[in-house]
């Protein structure tokens, strides 16, 4: 029962995913404005598309892969792909986004008599060629159920995390998490070096009690105690640094509209917006541990 997909954004996320869904068996046609990222979608077997528009009045189901909230609702609003497609198809956006524009995003695909469901990844570019990334949707359990199968051609798992913009309510937090906790483990690395700890020493400790969690037992931000962290290899990404703070940026914008107090959020990305424009431009994020032990007086 392949689907005719419109895939649009065929970057370094939408790309792969778009031939995946052409691996498990659907016909995808598929846009993007640079046409360099339309010819490599092409030899993936995507059939191009003149315009966003053109792809999705043919298609069951329309997915997008964009840079940022302003991106999906100017085809959706401006540009005519809510008009072009057939009543009820289904919008899928898995751009990572402001939960407030996901939320209009969904307002005007239902507006327009059709479906919408946010649902956002985590597992980068290598999840993304692997088929291995984690979705986690935002809409109702209709449009859930109806996404499931392609969500599962292009990742392992999906959650549900409940309604319009829920997905990336729980992408945002879980950044958010991560972006405090990688500067938390961070700093103690960089105490304990000033304090004559050695590296292993704090691992061994902090790995087995209370401070265990990811940023230090997989992405451990110093080299040495977990050989696969990007610390290993000169802090390649990974996880680059500017796609964290762009995500702690939407954190942010999310806890200042909500009146939240969650003051090491928004510390987390200013330190991240600054750490991303400068050394950590083409970095993991773990590299900002780097830049803390250069501001630190030793
Ligand atoms: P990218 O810049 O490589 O891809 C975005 C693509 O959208 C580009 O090819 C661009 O030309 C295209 N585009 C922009 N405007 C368009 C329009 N109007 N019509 C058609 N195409 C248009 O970015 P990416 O790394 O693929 O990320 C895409 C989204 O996924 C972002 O929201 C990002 O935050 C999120 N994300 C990225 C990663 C990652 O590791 N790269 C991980 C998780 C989530």
């Amino acid at each position: 029962n392949g689907k005719v997909i419109a895939f649009i954004g065929l970057g370094h996320m939408g790309g792969p995913m778009a031939a995946s869904l052409v691996r498990a068996g659907h016909r995808v046609l598929g846009y993007d404005v640079v046409t360099r990222s339309l010819d490599a979608a092409a030899a993936a077997g995507v059939t191009p598309a003149a315009s966003a528009a053109a792809c999705a009045a043919e298609a069951d189901v329309v997915v997008t892969m964009l840079p940022s909230g302003r991106h999906v609702l100017a085809l959706y609003r401006e540009e005519g792909l809510l008009d072009a497609a057939r009543p009820g198809t289904l919008f899928i956006d898995c751009s990572t986004i402001d939960v407030a524009d996901a939320r209009l995003a969904h307002e005007a695909a239902t507006a327009a008599g059709h479906r919408a469901l946010d649902a956002p990844v985590s597992g980068g570019v290598v999840g993304a060629e692997a088929a291995t990334l984690t979705f986690m949707a935002g809409g109702s359990p209709d449009e859930f159920t109806a996404a499931e199968p392609l969500l599962a051609a292009m990742g392992r798992k999906s959650v549900h995390c409940g309604g319009p913009g829920a997905g990336q309510a729980a992408k945002i937090c879980n950044n958010m998490i991560l972006g405090i906790s990688m500067i938390a483990v961070s700093e103690a690395f960089v105490l304990g070096e000033s304090l004559g700890l050695t590296h292993q020493a704090l691992y061994d400790v902090a790995s087995t009690a209370s401070g265990q969690c990811w940023a230090l037992t997989v992405n451990c931000p110093v080299p040495g105690p977990v050989p696969t962290s990007p610390a290993n290899r000169d802090y390649r990404p990974g996880f680059a640094a500017p796609l964290m703070a762009k995500d702690l940026g939407l954190a942010a914008n999310a806890v200042r509209s909500a009146g939240v107090r969650a003051e090491l959020g928004l510390r987390a990305a200013e330190l991240y917006q600054a750490f991303a424009s400068g050394d950590g431009a083409d970095q993991d994020f773990s590299g900002i541990v780097e830049s803390i032990r250069e501001r630190s007086a030793n």
